[in-house]
């Protein structure tokens, strides 16, 4: 099957497995875990910041990270389409007693500072305090450029609050960029990161930031549930994601656009946009579902739909792979 859903679909390799087989492992929960230690150094290092721990999902990474900020009446700013509130089910909310404040995003994946300024609450007891601002990066594959995040850095510190990155796919933009992740991860007081897409890990993301901050977030995962055992074996998967996956997320972007391009030259089919490694493409299709069968059976899958359709390039998707399936699209009557 070549799998266009998301770059969280990617099997392990070969040498990614055989790094996990033979991985030291120790009780995480008592500190005693040297491949989960080795992960958590490897990760701040790479990310230039003090700490880090390593957690089941993106989400819940997300979610500590929120909490470490933020106490209960407390409130942080957020894009209205950011994963965090979009797409964690609330957990801020309902689990940290955080008040989210969403606003309009602006087209290239920022949240306007002057719409930020706007919302922040007065210290006031009728409101909320407002602690925290939230961006991601990238965001639907979009790169939110460095410059952008400086100006986010010096506006937080102006105003007194701290600054997290949602960044499950902060590789991809630094790749984009050609600089190295911490250039990405500088202005910000804690990043989450995703080892389980782009990079082919199976599980887990990593969070970073200050000793203090991380200290307060373990204690959150603990928690949560989130305080594994023989982590290792997972988190072995994830030191051999960081050294050998990171530069060849350039293959990903190059078939993304090799997608684009392609698709660009089928009749009925309109290529809406390619960031990184996502396509969004109207297929121009009436029937979805016989859409969606004629490609399964042509050993495709991809989330298609009405006049969006997203498709990820990863690492189990290759330039063949990309032609392959613009043969089949060619070769059906989209349109009909
Ligand atoms: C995938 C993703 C996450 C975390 O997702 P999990 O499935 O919980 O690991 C967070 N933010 C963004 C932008 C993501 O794409």
């Amino acid at each position: 099957m070549i799998d266009f859903r998301s770059d969280t679909v990617t099997q392990p390799t070969e040498g990614m497995r055989a790094a996990m087989a033979v991985a030291p492992v120790g009780d995480d929960v008592f500190g005693d875990d040297p491949t989960v230690n080795a992960l958590e150094a490897k990760t701040a290092a790479l990310l230039g910041k003090e700490s880090a721990v390593f957690v089941p999902s993106g989400t819940q990474s997300n979610l500590i990270a929120l909490m470490a900020h933020c106490q209960r009446g407390d409130e942080y700013i957020v894009g209205q389409l950011a994963h965090t509130y979009k797409y964690e089910a609330g957990g801020a909310a309902v689990l940290g007693s955080i008040q989210p404040q969403p606003i309009d995003m602006e087209p290239d994946g920022s949240l306007s500072l002057e719409r930020v300024a706007s919302v922040i609450k007065p210290d006031d007891s009728h409101f909320a305090r407002t602690r925290l601002l939230c961006l991601e990066n990238t965001h639907n594959g979009k790169v939110v450029p460095l410059e952008y995040l400086k100006a986010a850095g010096a506006f937080v510190d102006d105003r007194g609050l701290a600054l997290h990155l949602d960044g499950a796919r902060i590789w991809n933009a630094a790749v984009a960029m050609g600089v190295p992740p911490a250039a990405v991860a500088e202005p910000f007081d804690t990043v989450s990161v995703c080892l389980s897409k782009g990079l082919g890990a199976p599980v887990g993301s990593v969070l970073v930031g200050s000793t203090s901050l991380i200290t307060e977030a373990r204690r959150w995962r603990k928690m949560l549930g989130g305080g594994m055992r023989q982590a290792g074996i997972i988190a072995a998967g994830g030191i051999y994601a960081l050294d050998h996956h990171i530069d060849r997320l350039a293959d990903d972007h190059a078939n993304a656009e090799l997608l684009a391009k392609l698709l660009g030259n089928v009749a009925g089919v309109t290529v809406k946009g390619q960031n990184t490694n996502m396509v969004f493409v109207d297929f121009g299709v009436t029937d979805y579902p016989t859409f969606a069968a004629t490609l399964r059976d042509q050993g495709i899958v991809a989330l298609t739909g009405r006049s969006s359709s997203r498709l990820v390039t990863h690492l189990g998707v290759t330039s063949a792979d990309v032609e392959h399936f613009v043969d089949v699209v060619s070769g059906m009557d989209v349109t009909s």
